[in-house]
């Protein structure tokens, strides 16, 4: 997976592609296509998650973020982290996001995601490359 997530003056877009899953079923579609679950972004903030894909969607991971902090008015790491707290099994991925006031929040309980991020005054940008199980053995 590569995931982006970016705020430019107070606007926030993610984007997120994958492959998919090893040995995924033919047919088989991700998290990553489907709007809320590996991707979101709205008016509080941009999410973009890699991992389990079917935990994403049955969670709607993406979205929950973004609710948390409308409805919940947490920050975008209580967000983010509070969600793999309550939603995620042990060692299925993680999330990387920006607000629109371009703080980033990252959290995962996978070592092996690869993350990096710029801000400055009026933009923000947080990137994410791969996430696979193989790297946490
Ligand atoms: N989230 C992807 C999927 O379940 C897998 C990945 O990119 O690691 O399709």
């Amino acid at each position: 997976t590569v995931g982006c997530v970016v705020m430019y003056k107070g606007s926030v877009a993610a984007a997120t592609s994958t492959g998919g899953r090893t040995n995924k079923m033919c047919g088989r579609i991700g998290d990553t296509p489907i709007i809320g679950a590996g991707n979101y972004a709205g008016e509080y903030c941009a999410i973009s998650g890699t991992g389990f894909g079917e935990d994403f969607v049955r969670n709607v991971t993406a979205y929950d973020c973004h609710a948390r902090m409308k409805y919940l008015e947490m920050d975008i790491q209580q967000a983010i982290q509070s969600h793999i707290n309550e939603s995620f099994k042990p060692d299925t991925g993680g999330m990387i996001g920006v607000d629109r006031y371009g703080n980033i929040g990252i959290g995962m309980n996978s070592s092996g995601m690869y993350r990096g991020w710029l801000t400055s005054k009026n933009k923000s940008i947080g990137c994410v490359a791969i996430w696979d199980q193989a790297i946490d053995v």
